[in-house]
């Protein structure tokens, strides 16, 4: 018998709601079974539903204690996330997952290197995981700072990753500035694009298993101003 306190938000006048079920099913942990039986569509609803979750306060409080000792000798993944440091966009809370369920990369900007890649690699040859997702988002420090040309330090280097996004823009987009909402969300949403698009390109591993459709890329946006997370492709 669950708990009521293992759930957050979706307990009303002292009785149980028809989100039990899919708090259970939720705070049951990924074994190898379970993610070879998860697609990589099936990966992207339950990210979704997530998402869904969190966005009505209806995240499940799952026993994560629990959940590390069901991890502690294999952890089978259904997604892998490439997202920002912005403190604003968690991967795990914002899809609402919990331990063993994501792998997640975080560097400004969301963009991929040698070393991100082969992140990328080992979750989905090694460690057996079918979806992978770019998520961006809106207001991002680093693609303002892509979009203003900023020199400071290593982000002088760093902002070179935004180079590919940034060749997107036409005059039709404006004055390039980091003011010009509309061209940062543009940059912001063809970098969190054309870095989905490039994992094919960058790595031969991600390439076969997405040319077999054993696994699937796809890229997002987070809206910092709602929570919400919307697919670019
Ligand atoms: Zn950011």
């Amino acid at each position: 018998m669950l708990s009521r306190r293992m759930f957050c938000g979706c307990i009303t006048a002292g009785f149980f709601t028809a989100t039990d079920a899919q708090a259970q099913s939720v705070c049951d942990i990924f074994t190898p079974d379970r993610q070879k039986s998860t697609s990589p569509e099936q990966g992207i609803a339950l990210l979704n539903e997530g998402n869904e979750r969190f966005l009505a306060g209806r995240s499940v409080n799952c026993d994560l204690v629990a959940q590390v000792k069901g991890t502690t000798s294999k952890q089978a993944p259904f997604a892998a996330i490439v997202g920002c440091i912005d403190s604003r966009v968690p991967p795990e809370l914002v899809f609402d997952q919990k331990i063993g369920d994501v792998f997640c990369a975080r560097v400004a900007g969301n963009f991929v290197n040698t070393d991100i890649v082969g992140s990328l690699e080992y979750a989905v040859k090694v460690a057996g995981t079918r979806t992978i997702v770019v998520l961006g988002h809106s207001n991002c420090g680093a693609i303002k700072s892509a979009v203003d040309g900023v020199k400071m330090g290593n982000i002088t280097a760093m902002l070179k990753n935004f180079e590919p996004a940034l060749k997107t823009l036409s005059p039709a987009d404006g004055h390039r500035d980091s003011h010009n909402d509309a061209l940062v969300q543009k940059v912001a949403e063809a970098n969190a694009r054309l870095t989905a698009q490039s994992l094919p390109k960058r790595s031969k591993i991600i390439a076969d298993l997405a040319a077999s459709k054993q696994i699937v890329i796809a890229a997002a946006m987070h809206d910092v101003a709602t929570g919400k997370v919307s697919w670019l492709n």
